[in-house]
């Protein structure tokens, strides 16, 4: 058994030149110093990251290697959990604006990450993303045109993810549908008159089929965080997992990091469901036919291996009249989504000025 490395996170690198604080520079693979300008590169493991086998972390978490502890800060009103690095000196929650405090911040053990996607979006362009999109958005109220531009709103933020390979070998039992096609002779009423027609009408001949499915299972991803509300859009989840690189604390530098919710026995029953409807469509296909029918299926998961994955997103939280809205920009690839507010004032004053309109040219026609 290793000892846990304590709370390397914290042991954040800093500037050769100067000593300032380094952060790291997204679409880079450097940490940079905004004193002196310097910049270091981040060393990669150049073996690649490690795939952990499943079974022993499932029994016995804590006590392993790839775990360690780290400092986080909970939000006690959405249950975020979140690590939050001293360059941030807003506390306030990324996902409900519920302001924190960081004498609250304790330390808990984690599976460190095993691989990142790191921020290829800069601040400043998440900044303009989402000013722009509060421009061109209709009867929007003026606070929202504020809140957009409050610098501090903006947070980039890595969100945790597990990911599962395994080994899938099942046997199935059911039945192959084929088509095939009968005549129909039916009577009908044309112009008064009771005529014999015919049509065709659809068969299914159902034979039973069983066999055996063999595979490979790769990077099923479960999401590793449980909020009441905040659940991530789909419209931003298209990560490109092909650029995760092997993690590196250095990434983490200037953003916030959240820590998963969701134990890794929990993220692994989901992946079980799941590898169960791979097994199930793979069983369809070696079925063949033109409709299956699947009764029995014994699958076995073998050589399962998982990651603790880092993914990154900008999230804009802001308070109006009571109500949080989020907008949110995936940190790879730029796609964006968000909530927004409606100025009922605006409405009402172009719904005011269209009448008025209508009166005045019902009042001219009249003359
Ligand atoms: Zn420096
Ligand atoms: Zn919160």
């Amino acid at each position: 058994m290793e000892e846990l490395k304590k709370a390397t996170l914290e042991n954040k690198k800093s500037c050769s030149q100067c000593g300032a604080e380094l952060l790291y520079k997204p679409g880079s693979t450097v940490v940079h110093c905004d004193y002196c300008g310097n910049d270091e590169e981040i060393i990669v493991n150049e073996n690649g990251f490690e795939e952990l086998e499943l079974k022993p972390y499932l029994e016995e978490m804590g006590s392993l290697s790839h775990s360690e502890e780290i400092l986080m800060l909970r939000c006690n009103s959405c249950g975020a959990n979140q690590h939050i690095q001293d360059n941030y000196k807003s506390l306030n929650c990324v996902y409900c604006t519920m302001p924190l405090i960081r004498d609250d911040a304790k330390l808990e053990s984690w599976i460190l990450p095993g691989a990142i996607v790191p921020f290829q979006l800069e601040v400043e362009k998440s900044h303009s993303i989402f000013s722009n999109w509060v421009k061109g958005l209709w009867f929007a109220p003026n606070n929202l045109k504020k809140a957009a531009l409050d610098l501090e709103n903006t947070k980039g933020l890595y969100l945790p993810y597990w990911t599962f390979d395994a080994q899938l070998n099942a046997q199935y039992e059911g039945e192959r549908g084929d088509y095939y096609y009968v005549t129909v002779s039916y009577t009908t009423n044309e112009k008064g008159k009771t005529v014999r027609k015919t049509r065709q009408e659809r068969r299914t001949r159902w034979t039973y089929a069983s066999g055996t499915i063999n595979g490979f299972v790769d990077d099923t991803l479960i999401k590793a965080s449980n909020q009441k509300k905040n659940t991530i859009p789909a419209k931003i989840s298209n990560w490109n997992l092909k650029e995760l690189k092997p993690f590196n604390s250095n990434f983490l530098s200037g953003f916030i990091t959240e820590k998963y919710t969701i134990p890794l026995k929990d993220g692994y029953f989901t992946a079980t469901k799941e590898a169960k409807q791979i097994a199930k469509r793979w069983a369809c296909r070696d079925i063949g036919g033109d409709t299956q029918r699947v009764s029995n299926l014994d699958m076995k998961l073998s050589e399962e291996t998982f990651k603790h994955i880092l993914l990154p997103i900008y999230i804009s939280s802001y308070k109006y009249k009571g109500k949080i809205y989020q907008f949110y920009i995936n940190g790879q690839t730029g796609s964006y989504t968000g909530s927004r507010p409606y100025s009922y004032f605006k409405i009402a004053i172009l719904v005011l000025s269209i009448i008025v309109v209508i009166a005045i040219i019902a009042m001219l026609s009249k003359q």
